[in-house]
């Protein structure tokens, strides 16, 4: 049976960047595992949004080092590029949440972000085509943009070849081994068993049918978040900002050509009971959802050709908040799943965070409040705007 010092199962944002920073830091062997292909999961269903506006210091924190790295993609990682594009992030309130904004506004200024709360007669310097109906002001944090998740995944994966990482595709794991409470490597379909030192558990949604056979169901539900792509007329102005709207629930982008893409967050998203149940195509009346919103804050978009789209799903836990840290009962077994919607624009820091915590080093951020097994002991992480994907 071959031996790893650590296998990591699930090659998205999560997996792919923890198995590079380990190679990085020099763990030993290192084995990545996917039974599909790179990015296969929704790391490849991403909205592509980089904001920071999170608010607890280990959401903003992990959000900010990531995006630095984002930034600065040939220095730190030196392979392919992050396509990192600052358009700046805004997030329009109603009157009701002004107070909390400025607050979280005032806590990021203190972590060192470069963010400011907007006055509505100031948002149109930032969002021209912004309606400022219901908007009572706006965070704003000029350094927020969109990135290219596969290509991150791609470029993780080129530099952890060339350092020594072993990767294989195809590789379903059909369950953790366990040995008298340790994990002790992975079994695959093929009946093929893997030894290894270290276990790390990076496979989002599919995270429950993977743990709870092992004897620990990680609090997590699946909510379905679908993003439709609509073409502009030719000439039309495209939006400038990335911009999740807090009172129509609208979120919108450019993205290539003439193309943006839109969120309407639905107030009623069924959860799905397993994650191969995720339907891919846009369900019937999403379209209508989007006509409206945008017709609330965006209305020059409204009419906008709807010329394609997909559904994802959002891994989500009680808080919102990941569960980052090793399985409660199990020794040398780690999560790092149930990102909430938050784990493109953290998966650069996570790595690292992971490789710390794998190899016994203190993190630089402290992920202490993200443990999996925090709401047996009573944590729970607040989320400023209530419990959802805003966090
Ligand atoms: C539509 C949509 C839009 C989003 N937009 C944003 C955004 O704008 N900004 C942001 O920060 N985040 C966003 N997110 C969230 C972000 O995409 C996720 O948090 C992130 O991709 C999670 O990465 P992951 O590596 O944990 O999971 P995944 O990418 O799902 O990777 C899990 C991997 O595990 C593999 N796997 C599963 N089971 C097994 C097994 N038994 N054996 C082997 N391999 C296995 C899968 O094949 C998969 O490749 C969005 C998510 C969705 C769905």
């Amino acid at each position: 049976m071959t031996t790893y010092d650590v296998c990591v199962i699930g090659s998205g944002l999560v997996g792919t960047s923890t198995a590079n920073a380990l190679v990085r830091r020099g763990a030993g062997r290192v084995l990545l595992l996917d039974r599909g292909s790179p990015g296969c999961g929704d790391s490849g269903l991403t909205f592509g949004m980089v904001r920071r506006h999170y608010t607890n210091p280990v959401l903003i924190q992990l959000a900010m080092a990531g995006t630095e790295i984002l930034a600065d993609w040939d220095a730190q990682v030196g392979v392919g590029g992050s396509g990192f594009v600052p358009t700046g992030y805004l997030l329009p309130v109603p009157d009701h949440l002004v107070a909390t904004c400025r607050a979280q506004v005032a806590l990021q200024r203190e972590l060192g972000l470069e963010t400011h709360f907007l006055e509505p007669d100031e948002l149109c310097e930032v969002e021209p085509l912004l309606s400022l109906d219901g908007v009572g002001g706006a965070a704003y944090a000029p350094g927020g943009g969109v990135c290219e998740s596969r290509l991150m995944i791609l470029s993780w994966l080129a530099d952890g070849l060339a350092r020594g990482l072993e990767v294989r595709q195809s590789a379903d794991v059909s369950s953790l081994l366990l040995e008298g409470g340790r994990a002790v490597g992975v079994q695959l379909a093929s009946g093929e068993r893997i030894r290894a030192g270290q276990t790390i558990v990076a496979t989002g949604g599919w995270s429950p049918e993977l743990l709870a056979p092992a004897g620990w169901a990680p609090p997590m539900a699946l909510g379905r978040i679908q993003v439709a792509v609509l073409r502009l007329v030719p000439g039309a102005i495209p939006p400038a900002a990335v911009t999740s709207d807090a009172v129509s629930n609208v979120v919108v982008r450019s993205a290539a050509g003439r193309d943006i893409w839109v969120v309407a967050y639905q107030p009623d998203t069924p959860l799905i009971a397993v994650r191969d149940d995720c339907q891919r195509d846009l369900l019937p009346g999403y379209e209508a959802s989007i006509r409206s919103a945008l017709a609330a804050r965006f209305p020059s978009l409204a009419n906008a050709q709807l010329v394609g789209g997909w559904g994802g799903a959002y891994d989500h836990t009680p808080d919102w908040h990941p569960l980052v840290g090793p399985v409660p009962g199990i020794t040398d077994l780690w999560l790092c799943a149930g990102w909430s919607g938050h784990g493109l624009k953290s998966s650069p820091a996570i790595g690292r965070v992971m490789a710390d915590l794998v190899c016994g080093s203190s993190p630089t951020i402290d992920v202490s409040n993200l443990a999996p097994d925090r709401f047996v002991r009573g944590i729970e992480n607040r989320c400023a705007y209530g419990p959802g994907a805003r966090a």
